[in-house]
């Protein structure tokens, strides 16, 4: 009976499986209570998820992928079906709605403009914390070659900046950050996405 109670309650994540930080998201969700992970690679997977991560890698490669396995479009039902998308880094550049490197093949699913290795240009890499409303206070978060939105549509929630640039939003059942979450031994962001599902 609580066996029973336990698997109802499980929520299967998936993480997309083409390029970039795959097993370092599977790891964080593997340890997160009631939470089944799952490297995702093709759309019949989609089928029995709550929620799926874009990971941080190259936003190039891993758009040329998606269309590669056939998974652009069913990403796309998957997410206005109200299931969860979270897209870091790379992941953000892909969900985003129009970038300055058109190389990118974006989705569209939340409507934020990216300016695509935003602070690469400025500094490779960095650490920095992060106050996140809703979230929590005094995040780590590591950015590397990282995006950053520069405009957010009516309807998108922007939730952390660093530098007066917009590093993290949502909308609805869409959230997206600039940085890489998967990164530290500070699971808040995942945990929150995983709530959104
Ligand atoms: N600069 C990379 C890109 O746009 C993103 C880097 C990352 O995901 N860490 O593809």
């Amino acid at each position: 009976m609580t066996q029973l109670t336990k698997l109802a309650a499980l929520k299967k994540i998936g993480v997309l499986n083409l390029q970039g930080a795959i097993s370092e998201h599977l790891s964080v969700l593997q340890h997160i209570e009631n939470v089944q992970a799952i490297a995702v690679k093709k759309a019949e997977q989609l089928d029995e998820l709550a929620g799926l991560i874009i990971p941080g890698g190259e936003s190039t490669a891993i758009s040329r992928l998606i269309r590669q396995n056939h998974l652009f479009d069913p990403i796309i039902q998957f997410a206005k079906q109200g299931k969860g998308i979270f897209g870091t880094c790379a992941g953000l550049v892909l969900c985003g709605k129009t970038t300055t490197h058109n190389e990118v093949e974006q989705l569209k699913l939340i409507d934020i403009e990216v300016e695509r290795n935003g602070f690469g240009r400025q500094i490779a890499s960095f650490e920095t914390v992060l106050d996140i409303e809703t979230i929590g206070q005094q995040i780590p978060a590591v950015f590397i070659r990282a995006p950053y939105i520069t405009k957010v549509g009516s309807q998108v929630k922007p939730l952390a900046f660093v530098n007066h640039h917009c590093v993290m939003a949502q909308k609805d059942n869409i959230l997206v950050c600039s940085f890489h979450p998967e990164l530290t031994s500070d699971d808040r962001i995942i945990k929150y996405f995983v709530q959104l599902c």
